[in-house]
């Protein structure tokens, strides 16, 4: 298949053997769990349990609000013991509105629960609605709702569904798992969301440092005639949704599009997976394969974890640590976000778990920028990054925002090749999250505007009401007056007459 050549890149050591030679395994249950009703991009999802309430595994949680959410089910059977605040799976460390859920250990499924033999046969508004019912999200670590991308259809002139397997972060191997142990499940999730999306046709990316899942995957893909595996160079960040379409495709998504600008959608085999389970047997989205890996876990590996188990409970079945790690990472260790601590829950987006070393985290020494430009050559956007951390450091973000800082992917490749150490993308995220909060200051401004103009024009409203009801109040007893005064007239007349 032929493959097309993207700018920039970097090829860090991807230290994927730690984990990629070992079965997933199951995670056994926690006697806790705290399932967040934020897991996904979009409106936090609302309780429909109360506390005290037993549920079955399966079971909903929490109702997804609005057209972009997601609702939360129970990851297994027990009893829920509270709703309130829990740290989240965030750098932040923020509390989020969270169900917690005592297992009964008996892991029953809900009786509701009902699956599918022929998914083929449903339209695909209904592919998508069991989709969004089934609370699945972007499992990359994107978490946007996939109901909400399989809808898009309805907007845009679709024609391939690209499956990312290219996993390109360091240490990560779940993805890599999946495909080799269940090809046939992830490809029929594939094809069922391509009917979902009317497309004909349906690509997999893979990396070329994963031959068995691109073997098993051609192998599966074999007797499917629509379905065609490309063998992706190895170099980060591959899996980055824009690069994967244009190397498989060859086009280039417009800047701060969509890649269902030009006519593809993508999706991840987690995700994949999520969708089969879901279609064939009416399962939510209640567990995910994540792979827990670093110099400082002692048993690296790929496990099934019930979403909602505390990391802590991931890193204990894992051998505990080797070393008190220097960082705790959530993803990969390139786009991944740092973790506070090891009581927050598992994630639907979740799909790494890493105890980094002093060694492996490269916090080294800031030096002046040497002018290289390593940066700009690493860049896949086609951006100056030495430019824009100029500004950045200046305090100037329309400046940044100039030179392209929301066609940056955050891709950290600038700061991984960058002699002097200078922590570029950490100064992108910022300035992109200063941005958005000016964005979001802005919005609140013009919202308070907003309202405060209505409010005006309510009052004005009520006055001019007020006046005319006083007004037509007067004139009523001005008339009654008067035809008063006429009557008096009218009867004095004739007592007159009368008497004359
Ligand atoms: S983080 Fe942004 S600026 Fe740096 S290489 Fe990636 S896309 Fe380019
Ligand atoms: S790679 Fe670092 S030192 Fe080289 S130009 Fe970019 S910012 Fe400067």
């Amino acid at each position: 298949m032929r493959l097309f050549k993207i700018r920039g890149g970097v090829h860090p050591e991807d230290r994927k053997t730690l984990s990629a030679n070992r079965p997933i395994e199951d995670l056994g249950l926690p006697p806790l769990l705290h399932i967040p009703l934020q897991q996904h991009i979009g409106a936090l999802a609302t309780p429909a349990v109360r506390r005290g309430q037993k549920v079955a595994k399966g079971q909903l949680l929490a109702n997804s609000q609005g057209m972009i959410s997601a609702p939360v089910h129970a990851p297994t059977s027990g009893r829920i013991v509270g709703i309130g605040s829990y740290p989240a799976h965030h750098a932040s460390g923020l509390n989020v509105r969270t169900v917690s859920l005592q297992a009964d250990g008996e892991d029953r499924w809900s009786e509701d629960i009902q699956g599918t033999d022929d998914p083929f046969s449903l339209s695909p508004e209904e592919i998508a609605a069991r989709v969004a019912a089934a609370g699945i999200v972007g499992m990359g670590g994107a978490t946007f709702p996939s109901a909400v991308k399989l809808n898009l259809r309805k907007r845009y002139r679709l024609h391939t569904l690209v499956i990312n397997g290219a996993e390109c972060e360091p240490y990560l191997t779940c993805d890599d798992r999946l495909m080799r142990e269940q090809p046939e499940a992830v490809l029929d999730g594939a094809r069922i969301m391509a009917r979902a999306l009317g497309v004909s046709e349906i690509l997999i990316g893979i990396e070329d440092n994963k031959p068995e899942a691109q073997a098993v995957m051609e192998q599966a893909a074999k007797v499917i005639g629509s379905v065609r595996v490309a063998h992706l160079p190895t170099r980060y960040p591959m899996g980055s949704e824009k690069h994967l379409v244009q190397t498989v495709t060859g086009r280039e998504t417009p800047a701060r599009g969509l890649t269902a600008d030009i006519g593809v959608v993508v999706h991840n085999p987690s995700t994949a997976l999520a969708v089969h389970e879901a279609l064939r047997y009416g399962r939510p989205l209640v567990s995910r394969v994540m792979t827990v890996s670093g110099g400082a876990i002692r048993k690296p590996g790929n496990l099934r974890v019930p979403l909602g188990t505390p990391i802590q409970h991931v890193i204990d079945h894992c051998g505990g640590f080797t070393t008190e790690p220097a960082r705790l990472v959530s993803g990969g260790p390139m786009m991944g976000q740092p973790l506070p601590s090891t009581r927050i829950p598992t994630v639907k987006g979740a799909n790494g778990l890493l105890a980094l070393t002093e060694a492996e985290t490269s916090c080294r020494e800031t030096m002046p920028c040497i002018r290289c430009a390593s940066c700009v050559q690493a860049c896949p956007c086609g951006l100056l990054p030495v430019e824009m951390v100029a500004h950045a450091r200046a305090g100037d973000l329309e400046g940044v925002v100039k030179l392209g800082l929301m066609d940056c992917i955050g891709c950290g490749s600038c700061s991984y090749v960058c002699p002097s150490h200078i922590p570029l993308v950490q100064y992108f995220n910022y300035a992109k999250g200063e941005m958005a909060a000016r964005g979001r200051a802005k919005q609140k401004q013009t919202e308070t505007r907003r309202l405060i103009e209505q409010r005006t024009a309510r009052m004005e409203a009520i006055k001019k009401a007020k006046r005319e009801a006083m007004a037509r109040r007067k004139k009523e007893a001005a008339e009654k007056k008067s035809e008063q005064t006429t009557a008096e007239q009218r009867a004095e007349r004739i007592v007159e007459e009368a008497a004359a």
